[in-house]
């Protein structure tokens, strides 16, 4: 098991990684394009590397959690011939296209690209109840997965392809985003009849956490073709976010996110499915044949 790991790339991030580490006895090097953000995890024992370089010499795993893939390979310029040996875990997000190139790169300078898509913010970082998509070279996942666990205490190995672990964080972002940004639309909402973002908090959390009920439901009658109108109308959801966006329009408060919703909903019903459940509005978004 790896005692000793480079973290290059200190966000919030990274710099809770890097802590995690310096929390379980880890010798921990660092690197960061603005080098004051190492400061506080110097003060507590870390090593700064003056480049890239040489922090990817200290050590075997190298972990980055960078703002996107690009940033790598910017980090990489004229440290090249360090890479060599050395297993890169790649926990910055980005598209699976971008996560094959970089495996492929980085194989090509004789190192090892593990992707990794974490699902967790930076307070759950060291936490044993988050987890952790990777993906790429099994033989890498294996040798490292104690020190990985470091960074969240569960880890879910999806396969060799280097993209998979960005896809299936990716389809995370894909929920996570829109849903918070619709808690934005109902603090905005409340805060224009006196209300603040804690006073609904209680109702919003509900509302998400019965969101798995919904989930489940549908997601057996979708994958088998059933997108019938029995529970729902898409014409019924079609009625009901024209209130939310006339209620919010009446309030004053941006209605942009809701009627990108309603023209989803629209745009379903002129296709025929107005008498069909909500759900078949996949059939417009899927890729066509
Ligand atoms: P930040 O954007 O705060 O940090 C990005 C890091 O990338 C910084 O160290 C920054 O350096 C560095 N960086 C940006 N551009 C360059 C560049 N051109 N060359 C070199 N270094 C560069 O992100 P976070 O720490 O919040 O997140 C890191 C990654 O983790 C992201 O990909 C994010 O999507 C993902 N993530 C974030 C979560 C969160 O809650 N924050 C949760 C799960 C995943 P500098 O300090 O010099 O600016």
């Amino acid at each position: 098991m790896s005692q000793s790991v480079t973290v290059i790339g200190l966000g919030p991030m990274g710099q809770a990684m890097a802590a995690a580490y310096l929390d379980r006895g880890y010798e921990v090097t660092l690197w960061n394009r603005t080098a004051s953000r190492a400061d506080a995890l110097v003060a507590r024992g870390a090593k700064l590397a003056a480049t890239p370089e040489q922090a990817l010499s200290a050590n075997e795993l190298v972990i980055l959690s960078l703002i996107d893939y690009d940033a790598m390979y910017g980090v990489l310029e004229g440290a090249e011939e360090a890479v060599a040996g050395r297993v890169l875990v790649n926990l910055s997000s980005d598209t699976p296209e971008k996560a094959r190139a970089a495996a492929r790169r980085v194989a090509e300078l004789g190192g090892t690209h593990l992707t990794g898509g974490v699902l967790s913010p930076p307070p759950g970082i060291g936490s044993p109840d988050m987890s952790t998509f990777y993906s790429g070279p099994r033989a890498a996942y294996d040798q490292h997965r104690a020190a990985l666990e470091v960074i969240t205490g569960k880890t879910d190995y999806r396969g060799e392809d280097p993209g998979l672990a960005a896809l299936m964080y990716q389809l995370n972002m894909v929920v996570f985003w829109p849903a918070m940004l619709s808690y934005w639309q109902a603090v905005a909402l409340a805060d224009a009849h006196g209300l603040t973002a804690a006073d609904i908090a209680p109702y919003v959390s509900e509302n998400f956490a019965g969101m798995g009920q919904f989930i489940d439901f549908y997601a057996a009658r979708i994958d088998a073709g059933n997108h019938a109108g029995d529970v729902d109308r898409l014409s019924m959801g079609v009625a009901s976010m024209e209130h939310v966006v006339h209620t919010n329009a009446d309030s004053g408060v941006d209605t942009a996110f809701p009627r990108a919703v309603l023209d989803a909903f629209h745009r379903g019903a002129d296709a025929g499915f107005g008498a069909d459940s909500f759900s078949s509005v996949i059939k417009l978004m899927k890729k066509q044949p």
